[in-house]
C-alpha cells in the first residue's frame, strides 16, 4: 500500500516538474514515506532522519519531508524535532507540490487533513517497479474497522471506495503497456462498495470486471477480512482462471478471547468455516495470514490456540509480529500491554518455527505438480535461472534461457525449500 502511495506522490511531483533521482547526493528534496503500524517501523524512520541531517548540513536548501502515516500520527513531534521541512499525511498528496514551493528556511509546511472522499482516482501512479510486469492498484483507502491494536483508522482515516471505472481503466492501461499482473489493494477489500446512479458494485463485481479485461492479465488482491469474505467472492475467484488462487486472510490469533479483545468480530469457528468453504470451492487455493503474538492478557492457552489454528489451516506463508502497543488505540487506552518482551519473543519464535514447518510440508506436497509461472526476472542466486510466481503466489525458480520477464512458462516442481519451489520447464 505504501509503495502505491509513493507512486501517487511521484505522479503528483512529476506534474509539478520534479524529476526522480537514484542518487541521494543529487537530491534537492528527500521525502520519506512512512508506516506507523509497529513501533520499530517508526524507530527506523527516526534513524533515517538523523542520517539525513548530514545532507542537510551539506546542502543549504535541501528539503527533507515525512509523508504518510507517521506524518499523520506524529505531526507535532516531527515539527518540534527541527529535522523536517515538510509533514504531509496520507490524504494530502495532491498538495505536496504547493507545500514544497512554499517552504522557507525554518518554516516547515504541514498538511495532515484527513478526507472522507480522497481516493486519488484520477491520478495515474508513476510505477516504481521497473520490470513492467506487475503493478499495484489502490481500490479504496482508510478503514472503518476499529481493531483495538491498530493505528490505521487513526492515520489513514475512514474507508472510501474508489470509482470502479477508474480502477478498470487503470488496469486496462497497464495491460496495454505490457503489464501482466495487477494487485488490487485495500485494508479490507471485502467491504469495497460503490453506489451511484442506481449501480451497486461490490468487491466480487469489481474483481470480475478487472478479470474480464483479458484472460492473460493476472489479478491478485489483498487484504480480505475474515468477517466479511463472502461466498460470492469465493465463487467469482473460482470462475476465472486469471484470478490468482491465493487469499491473504489475517487470523491474528487462534483464541476466541483474544479475537474478542482485538475486536476482530469473528471467532475461530467462523474463521475455520470460511477456510473450509474456500478449500471446498478452490482446493488449490493457497492461504496466507498475519499473526500477532503476545497481545494484552494473552495466556499460554491462547497462544496454543494460535498454534492450533495455524496447523489446522496449514498456511503457506504468514507475516508474524510481536504485539506493539500504539498510542491512542483502544488497546492502549483500555488494556495493559502485560506480556513481557521475553514471553512475546518466545511465542513469536514458536509461531515462526511452526510456520516454516508448515510451509516446507506444503511445498513438499507440491513436488510433481505443474504450475504456470509469470516470469519476474532472473533468479538472484543463479544467472541461468528465472524466477516468478505461480497462481498460488509461491515463488518458483527454474533453469531457462529462452524466456524473459512477463512471459508465462509452464513448469513442474522437482524440489523445494520452505520459501521456494525448485522447478523444471516442461
Ligand atoms: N487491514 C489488514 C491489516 C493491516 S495491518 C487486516 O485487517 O487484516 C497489517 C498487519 O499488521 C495486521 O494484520 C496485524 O497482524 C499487524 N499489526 C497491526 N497492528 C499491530 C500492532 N499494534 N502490533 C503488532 N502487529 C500489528
Ligand atoms: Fe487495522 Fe483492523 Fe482496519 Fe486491518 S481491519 S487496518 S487491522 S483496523
Amino acid at each position: 500500500m505504501n509503495v502505491n502511495d509513493s507512486e501517487v506522490i511521484l505522479a503528483v511531483l512529476d506534474k509539478g516538474g520534479y524529476a526522480q533521482t537514484e542518487n541521494i547526493e543529487e537530491a534537492d528534496t528527500i521525502l520519506i514515506n512512512t508506516c506507523s503500524i509497529r513501533d520499530n517501523a517508526e524507530q527506523r524512520i527516526w534513524g533515517r532522519l538523523d542520517q539525513f541531517q548530514v545532507y542537510r548540513k551539506q546542502k543549504d536548501n535541501l528539503v527533507v519531508g515525512i509523508v504518510g502515516c507517521m506524518a499523520e500520527r506524529l505531526k507535532n513531534k516531527l515539527l518540534d524535532s527541527h529535522k523536517v521541512d515538510l509533514v504531509a499525511g496520507p490524504d494530502s498528496y495532491r498538495s505536496i507540490g504547493n507545500l514544497l514551493e512554499d517552504i522557507k528556511p525554518d518554516k516547515p509546511k504541514i498538511n495532515v487533513m484527513l478526507s472522507h472522499e480522497e481516493t486519488y482516482a484520477d491520478i495515474t501512479p508513476v510505477r516504481l517497479d521497473k520490470k513492467g510486469v506487475s503493478a499495484f492498484i489502490s481500490i479504496m483507502r482508510g478503514c472503518n474497522n476499529v481493531c483495538t491494536y491498530c493505528v490505521v483508522p487513526f492515520t489513514r482515516g475512514t474507508e472510501r471506495s474508489r470509482d470502479p471505472y477508474s480502477i478498470v481503466n487503470e488496469a486496462k492501461n497497464l495491460w496495454e503497456r505490457g503489464y501482466k499482473e495487477v494487485s488490487l489493494l485495500g485494508q479490507n477489500v471485502d467491504s469495497y462498495h460503490w453506489k451511484k446512479d442506481g449501480e451497486n458494485i461490490d468487491f466480487a463485481d469489481l474483481l470480475e470486471m478487472v478479470a474480464q479485461i483479458d484472460p492473460d492479465l493476472r489479478v491478485r488482491y489483498s487484504t480480505s477480512h475474515p468477517k466479511d469474505i463472502s461466498d460470492k467472492l469465493i465463487y467469482t475467484m473460482a470462475k476465472y482462471d486469471n484470478i490468482c488462487k491465493h487469499i491473504h486472510l489475517p487470523v491474528q490469533s487462534g483464541s476466541d478471547n483474544m479475537l474478542k479483545k482485538m475486536r476482530r468480530r469473528y471467532d475461530v469457528a467462523w474463521y475455520m468455516e470460511r477456510v473450509n468453504k474456500i478449500k471446498e470451492v478452490m482446493p488449490e487455493c493457497s492461504l496466507t495470514t498475519d499473526i500477532i503474538a503476545g497481545f494484552c492478557g494473552e495466556s499460554e492457552e491462547d497462544h496454543q490456540g494460535t498454534l492450533k489454528v495455524m496447523s489446522d489451516v496449514a498456511y503457506d506463508f504468514a507475516y508474524m509480529f510481536q504485539y506493539s502497543e500504539r498510542p491512542g488505540t483502544l488497546a492502549a487506552r483500555h488494556y495493559k500491554d502485560d506480556i513481557s518482551p521475553e514471553v512475546k519473543g518466545r511465542r513469536l519464535s514458536e509461531i515462526i518455527a511452526l510456520q516454516s514447518e508448515l510451509s516446507l510440508k506444503n511445498n513438499k506436497a507440491d513436488i510433481g505438480k505443474i504450475f504456470r509461472v509469470l516470469v519476474e526476472g532472473k533468479s538472484k542466486k543463479d544467472e541461468n535461472a528465472l524466477c516468478g510466481r505461480a497462481s498460488n503466489n509461491k515463488m518458483c525458480v527454474f533453469i531457462d534461457n529462452l524466456h524473459k520477464a512477463g512471459d508465462y512458462v509452464d513448469v513442474r516442481v522437482i524440489d523445494c525449500s520452505s520459501a521456494t519451489l525448485i522447478c523444471e520447464r516442461i
